[in-house]
């Protein structure tokens, strides 16, 4: 179906999605409801009601997590749809500022943080990164801004494993996909093919975060962007390598399916192996977990545009894990971890990486990872 289809379904539904919208959900408005937001963005592409600042805010209050393609008998993908809005926000320049300072640090950086993520990396991995190699690890922002010396801990689990893997950073640090989320479409163009050029060294990539992953597998492809290696989620190659734990943790873990990795690649079997390699036992699951798995807000830009709606997504993943009776939750995205421990500092919550990371702990996790 093309957009303004979509948008029509979307625009006369009698809101059959709303109960699915994690941020209809998490804000309470009319305003944040799939078919309110799509109505918008119909309105915009005819001309009837053209986009001024007001308009495109209700464009921005999408994860697009993807959550809602269930619940619809048309399996319409209103994050796609809202994605393509933004770029016309973006050109016509009524998105909303927060928006715009992403891109501005994209340009002063190369990601989304102030912060010169190759060099912190690289001070953090003795053996340095490398450019070449049959598989690059290539972290999350997440991961390179907030513990780099994780990645040198899931390097060197694979290489015990027996795969031959290099610590890897692309020059820009980052896959862009917050600028793709955004609708700095031009921009994600160019940054992308320099990620693809910067890792083109190696014979495949293995990538930690699924809205990388998604990224470097989807949108790349989307935006006229070639690149020159195999892409991998990193959890396929820890599922298939990691020998199973030798005992069981002395906590239960629950795992968390978030939204990239999940709706978007379909990775909920490797996750949940991953866990028990390292813990010895089956996670507790979450309900809803597998395609109804929750979003805790963090895909879309979301926490940039809208930072009290994406805690209330966050909250509603901590209700379902404090239900679940489980003492520690590893959900399979690095920023959704680190938006979960934001929400409640006191539960513990860690990530794939975090486990990997902590195995050989007295419990194998190290709290607020
Ligand atoms: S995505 Fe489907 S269920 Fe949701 S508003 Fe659009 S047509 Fe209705």
């Amino acid at each position: 179906m093309d957009l303004a289809t979509i948008r029509t379904y979307c625009t006369y539904c009698p809101k059959l999605c709303r109960h699915a919208c994690p941020v209809a959900e998490a804000e309470r408005t009319e305003v944040a409801t799939p078919t309110f937001k799509q109505q918008v963005a119909l309105l915009a592409s005819t001309g009837e009601r053209p986009l001024d600042a007001g308009r495109a805010e209700a464009l921005y209050k999408c994860t697009d997590c993807r959550a809602t393609v269930p619940a619809c008998r048309h399996r319409i993908d209103v994050g796609g749809s809202l994605r393509e809005a933004r770029v016309e926000a973006v050109r016509q320049g009524v998105a909303p500022p927060a928006a715009g300072r992403v891109a501005e640090r994209f340009a002063a950086t190369g990601s989304p943080y102030a912060l010169d993520l190759r060099a912190r990396v690289a001070a953090a991995v003795p053996g340095g990164l490398s450019t070449v190699g049959a598989v690059g690890v290539l972290p999350s922002c997440t991961t390179a801004a907030h513990r780099p010396e994780a990645l040198d801990r899931v390097v060197g689990a694979l290489r015990r494993a027996g795969v031959d893997a290099h610590a890897a950073l692309p020059d820009p640090p980052c896959c862009g996909d917050p600028l793709d989320a955004l609708g700095h479409e031009d921009a994600f163009r160019l940054h992308a093919a320099r990620v693809a050029a910067s890792l083109g060294g190696f014979e495949a990539v293995a990538v930690e975060g699924g809205a990388c992953a998604h990224a470097l597998l989807a949108r790349y492809r989307a935006v006229g962007v070639r690149v020159p290696f195999k892409v991998l989620p990193l959890v396929d190659l820890l599922a298939q390598r990691l020998p199973p734990a030798g005992e069981k943790t002395r906590a239960r873990h629950a795992y968390h399916d978030p939204c990239n990795l999940g709706r978007k690649l379909g990775r909920y079997e490797q996750p949940r192996a991953v866990v028990r390699a390292l813990t010895g036992a089956d996670p507790v699951e979450l309900a809803p977990a597998r395609d109804g798995g929750l979003c805790a807000g963090g895909g879309g830009g979301y926490p940039v545009t809208n930072p009290d709606g994406a805690r209330g997504c966050a909250a509603r993943v901590l209700e379902a894990f404090r239900a679940s009776g489980a003492e520690v939750l590893v959900s399979g995205c690095p920023s959704a971890a680190r938006l979960i421990a934001k929400a409640d500092p006191t539960v513990r919550v860690t990530d794939l990486t975090g486990l990997v990371a902590g195995q050989g702990q007295a419990d194998g996790v190290p709290a607020g990872a």
